[in-house]
């Protein structure tokens, strides 16, 4: 038998020695919060024909409740996907020189906006621009904050709300409520379309210019394809038309790869060096895609141009930061040395051997004891290489419930996001990072046993 009475009081709990660590790191506030919700939650459960808990259950049942709210929302996954660069899932993991270098730009001072040689200001474009223009054979480049920004910035400061040409086929919406057309409205351009959706010709354009267009715009379709009856102008033939009128090319190229793609038995996804070499004045594209590095969207083409993009007011509201920055030159140097298949996440992924998948999805099923192993399908995503796929070995487990057994593999520690096929739930080896299989394994012991 017990008596309400006997409910210990919030100062009892407070002065419980075992508090003591928790009001170190939580602070005396949180901490009282969290004893009176634990007590309420005493006094609403409370049976006088059970025992109450002891105290230092309350304080166990204060520091679970402290632990849960101090968790961060954004918190590391274990991604089984299969989806190489998961738009939801943060797109490229960083190589560990990316990371070393933000450690270094973050923890202290840097040469941010700063001189050495001569002690005065300086500008913070400097520190990707180099490898930039040295890899890509563009004038001059600049780096915002993601590739949206970078098309708004430079339809802004370039077209001065004077008429734009694209072709219908190129009226993308990448996802995320991006919509070029908005886009281009939002920058004060006026859209002026030509063609059709599948149908586009060099004299579609060349009449939009007889009409008063500025520019010419190509987007890249980065997450769609059109098959069948189709017809677009090359990209040479774009940027000559548009230089016997005197008017600039602008390119969004979405995923922006420096790497020929069919090496990885992928479709060829132009690269940025190849966009340039066509004659594009100036090109844009995120550097969390197939570049392997920290969201950024990137900006190559003529100085003149850059020039004018560089002065206008909403670089300043666009412009990287210096951990932004940091991991881009990071990053570039990984090409600049030729070792980005060794050291970028994104192309270790890429490079995986087949057979090697085969053998670690295997090693997976004997460390369980369960599921079979399955050939299967990687696919790289965030808007980049539609349809392509990469073949990859899976482990397919059969459970109860797979939409149930996902949710718990996402409630787990840290979070597992895997996938349904066939009514198996499947993990793909290639998207999980080397330091994360261990965990990987002891969650999914744990949860098969609660299958037998
Ligand atoms: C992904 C993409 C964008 C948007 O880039 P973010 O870096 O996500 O802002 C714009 N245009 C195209 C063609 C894309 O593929």
């Amino acid at each position: 038998m017990s008596d309400l009475r006997q409910i210990p009081s919030v100062d009892q709990l407070l002065s419980h020695p075992h508090t003591e660590q928790l009001l170190a790191r939580f602070g005396h506030a949180w901490t009282t919060a969290a004893i009176r919700e634990v007590l309420a939650d005493l006094r609403a459960s409370f049976d006088p024909t059970q025992a109450l808990p002891l105290k230092e259950d309350l304080v166990s049942a204060v520091k679970a409740r402290l632990e849960e709210e101090a968790k961060p929302t954004l918190r590391p996954v274990i991604n089984a996907s299969g989806v190489l660069l998961h738009t939801n899932l943060g797109r490229a993991p960083l190589s560990q020189a990316a990371l070393l270098a933000m450690k270094n730009a973050a923890e202290g001072y840097s040469t941010l906006e700063f001189d050495l040689e001569t002690g005065k200001r300086a500008k913070r474009d400097v520190h990707a621009a180099a490898l930039l223009t040295h890899l890509t054979g563009a004038e001059d480049a600049l780096v915002v904050n993601n590739n949206a920004g970078a098309i708004l910035l430079a339809l802004s400061a370039l077209t001065n709300r004077r008429k734009v040409a694209i072709s219908r086929s190129n009226l993308v919406e990448i996802g995320g409520g991006f919509r070029i057309p908005d886009v281009m409205k939002q920058s004060g351009a006026k859209l002026l379309e030509v063609g059709t959706t599948n149908r586009t010709h060099l004299a579609d354009y060349a009449r939009a210019i007889e009409e008063g267009a500025s520019a010419l715009l190509y987007a890249h379709q980065s997450n769609f394809k059109i098959l069948g009856f189709t017809s677009e102008p090359t990209l040479q033939e774009l940027a000559g038309l548009a230089h016997d009128h005197a008017l600039p090319l602008l390119v969004d190229l979405g995923s922006g790869s420096l790497v020929d793609t069919t090496r990885y038995g992928l479709a060829h996804e132009p690269t940025v060096q190849e966009v340039l070499a066509s004659g594009a004045d100036l090109v844009c594209f995120s550097g969390d895609k197939l570049l392997g590095g920290p969201q950024s969207g990137i900006l190559l083409g003529s100085k003149d141009l850059l020039a004018k993009v560089r002065k206008h007011a909403l670089y300043r509201a666009l412009r990287a930061d210096k951990l932004c920055l940091a991991a881009l030159w990071a990053t570039l140097m990984a090409y600049h040395t030729g070792n980005y298949e060794n050291e970028i996440p994104l192309y270790q992924m890429l490079a995986r051997d087949l057979a090697d998948l085969q053998a670690q999805a295997a090693a997976w099923q004997m460390r369980l004891g369960r599921g079979s192993t399955l050939a299967g399908l990687s696919t790289i995503g965030g808007g980049s290489l539609p349809g392509e796929t990469l073949p990859t070995w899976l482990l397919a487990l059969t459970v109860r419930s797979p939409t149930a057994f996902l949710k718990r593999l996402r409630q787990s520690n840290p979070p597992v996001i895997a996938r349904i096929e066939n009514r198996k739930v499947v993990l793909d080896p290639r998207t999980v990072l080397p330091g994360q299989e261990a965990d990987l394994l002891n969650t999914l012991n744990l949860l098969v046993k609660d299958e037998e």
